[in-house]
């Protein structure tokens, strides 16, 4: 197996990726695939640190708009993530990789807290480490959380994995002449309207501390795989690129 290109990683994984063919909440079956993407990457002896998003059990943005108090409610989005956390560690044990869950809100009966040094110890040692409660403070999201556990773990890439084959010029589920971008700069990414990624803050981060990020889809063939050998998959967004369209 030839040896991969990026050597530690961080993966995105949003909470819709949990929720399979339901509407709503953790489909077990959706969390074993999911499971067996990671596994595909972990086999090659990549390290990994997942983080995990709750917006398929409640984002705190929506919840504050029916009448929550915006930090309670983001609060409450946290602890989803947690769950998925939790659902994601099952899968992964079932598949045989192992794991720990560090949380960014403390809660000893069920996850370890978050400690740099030691989050990066698992990684050495082969653990998966799955980060939980994104950056345990409100108003922000997960794309925060991981691009900060990106910088701080020192992972060489950040990798957004979604639902949608990479960035776009606009939304291609509404728009059937959205056009893909093969390559893009953080300058585009934040400025470009109808470019949506991630959160400005997290691009923001990325950029000034020049880690690259790359946006896929993670149900896509061995479109992890690849992406962690450095294929030209999705959408890779550097300050070391130009602008350009897939073809
Ligand atoms: N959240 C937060 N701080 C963080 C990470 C998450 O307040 O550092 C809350 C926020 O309300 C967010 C929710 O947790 O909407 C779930 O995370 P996110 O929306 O990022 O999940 P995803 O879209 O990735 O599934």
């Amino acid at each position: 197996m030839a040896a991969p290109r990026f050597k530690r990683i961080l993966l995105k994984v949003g909470g819709e990726s949990m929720v399979g063919d339901r509407e709503y909440g953790i489909d077990p079956q959706a969390a074993l695939e999911v499971a067996n993407q990671i596994k595909s990457i972990y086999v090659k002896g990549v390290q990994i640190a997942v983080v995990i998003g709750g917006g398929n059990i409640f984002r705190g943005l929506a919840g504050s708009k029916n009448g929550i108090d915006r930090a309670t409610a983001d609060y409450m989005g946290m602890l989803a993530t947690v769950m998925n956390a939790l659902a994601l560690q099952d899968a992964l044990e079932k598949v045989g990789v192992p794991t720990r869950v560090q949380s960014a809100l403390q809660m000893p009966a069920v996850a370890e807290s978050f400690v740099r040094r030691r989050a990066m110890r698992h990684m050495e040692k082969g653990r998966v480490v799955i980060l939980a409660a994104g950056t345990g403070v409100p108003y922000v999201t997960t794309d925060t959380g991981a691009s900060l556990h990106a910088l701080e773990l020192h992972c060489d890439v950040m990798m957004k994995a979604t639902k949608v084959n990479g960035i776009y010029d606009q939304d291609p589920n509404k728009n059937k002449d959205a056009r893909r971008f093969k390559t893009l700069t953080f300058k585009d990414a934040i400025s470009m309207p109808g470019v949506e990624v991630m959160d400005t803050a997290a691009l923001a981060m990325c950029s000034e501390n020049d880690l690259a990020v790359m946006v896929f889809k993670l149900f896509e063939g061995n479109n992890l795989s690849q992406a962690v050998d450095g294929q030209d998959i999705g959408t890779y967004v550097s300050n070391q690129v130009t602008t350009q369209f897939a073809e």
